[in-house]
């Protein structure tokens, strides 16, 4: 008789760290702060005492301030699932969360009426003063004509509907152009990651259930961004890709125009480090002739990281600058593949998916 595996206990999974340190300079509030409270090292030791005394009360905002960005997991040599823990804890003691947090993740949930206000909002946009745009000016809706059933679907998530219609138009063209199609599935929603991070599991499962139903049949989820793929990977049910590296098994069917001496530079997302995204992102990128590209070197967190930028908006801005002063001066163009940075990163630049770019140079 077989036994399911019992699944490691938040003390387990905190006494995985052997506080060696070295994800400290990886972590961005570590760096802003230089207090150890701020570190993952730090907050694993408030982690592992909460496991133990549970009903402790009390102030928890370093464990608060934490953004879930996972950079100290990519830096860990003992393997520490920092989320993990982070995700269990959070879902006992949860972060306190500004209005505008608690705002944004109940809209995430409700997406026809997150589209509607969406809407509304770029209706008002040019008339709103600049300390009441928190957010670029989203697309109008648009519906692409129903194609034929393909295996493949393509995950929207939720503020994605209207903020990353160019780049889902583009990808749509790219597999037209390798032979290749996909659905969009309209009855699907956010996955669940900012829930997740906000301690609110029962929304997290929620949301889950409704893109399981969505989404079973098809052979494969492509998705966008990045920042969704892990929460989608462990809910829907069906395997998850990225879409640059779909793409980029069929990039030898792709051809491209000259860029004539354009230069770029590519952003790489926290998240991207979870899926390979980055090296295939730029290895189609070499592909368009005459195309300078900057890969960013790693100035941090860009500060995104979900709610934060919406709940923390000084120190949201605070850690973009450095990534933004990494720009080389001669790049005209950002392109970053996780639709929380481009909208973070978008405030005085101009930022586009990898996606977007590509379709343009299509030959
Ligand atoms: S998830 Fe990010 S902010 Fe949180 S402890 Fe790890 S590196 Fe620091
Ligand atoms: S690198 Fe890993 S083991 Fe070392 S302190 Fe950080 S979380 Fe703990």
């Amino acid at each position: 008789m077989a036994f399911p595996l019992k699944s490691p206990s938040r003390a387990d999974l905190a006494r995985q760290c052997v506080k060696c340190g070295l994800c400290l300079p990886h972590c961005p509030t570590y760096v802003l702060a230089g207090m150890e409270a701020e570190s993952p090292r730090g907050r694993i030791a408030l982690m592992a005492d909460l496991a133990e005394n549970p009903a402790q009360t009390g102030d928890f905002k370093h464990l608060d301030a934490c953004l879930g960005c996972r950079r100290c997991e990519t830096a860990c040599p003992a393997d520490v699932s920092y989320e993990q823990l982070l995700v269990e804890t959070r879902a006992t003691h949860r972060p306190a969360l500004e209005r505008r947090q608690k705002a944004a993740l109940w809209l995430m949930a409700h997406k026809s009426l997150l589209n509607g206000v969406l809407d509304l909002y770029r209706r008002v946009f040019p008339l709103l003063p600049s300390s009441w745009r928190p957010l670029p000016r989203p697309a109008p809706a648009c519906t692409p004509a129903a194609a034929a059933r393909s295996q493949n679907a393509i995950f929207i998530g939720c503020v994605a509907d209207r903020y990353e219609q160019n780049a889902r138009m583009a990808f749509l063209q790219l597999l037209q152009a390798a032979g290749d199609d996909a659905d969009l599935p309209s009855s699907q929603g956010c996955c669940g990651q900012a829930a997740r991070h906000a301690g609110q599991t029962a929304r997290a499962a929620s949301l889950a259930a409704a893109n399981q139903s969505t989404f079973s049949g098809y052979a494969q989820v492509l998705v966008l961004a990045s920042g969704c793929h892990s929460a989608l990977q462990d809910s829907v049910g069906v395997p998850v890709m990225d879409a640059m590296a779909y793409l980029a098994e069929r990039a030898e069917k792709l051809q491209f125009r000259s860029a004539q001496g354009r230069h770029v530079a590519l952003h790489i997302p926290c998240t991207a480090a979870f899926h390979d995204s980055a090296q295939v992102t730029h290895l189609l990128l070499s592909r368009i002739p005459d195309l300078q590209v900057s890969v960013l070197p790693d100035a941090g967190c860009c500060g995104g990281a979900g709610l934060h930028q919406f709940g923390s908006p000084e120190r949201a801005a605070a850690l973009r600058a450095p990534v933004l002063a990494a720009i080389p001066e001669t790049a005209e163009l950002l392109l970053s593949a996780n639709i929380g940075c481009r909208l973070h990163l978008s405030s005085g630049r101009a930022v586009q998916h990898p996606l977007e770019f590509m379709a343009h140079y299509l030959a």
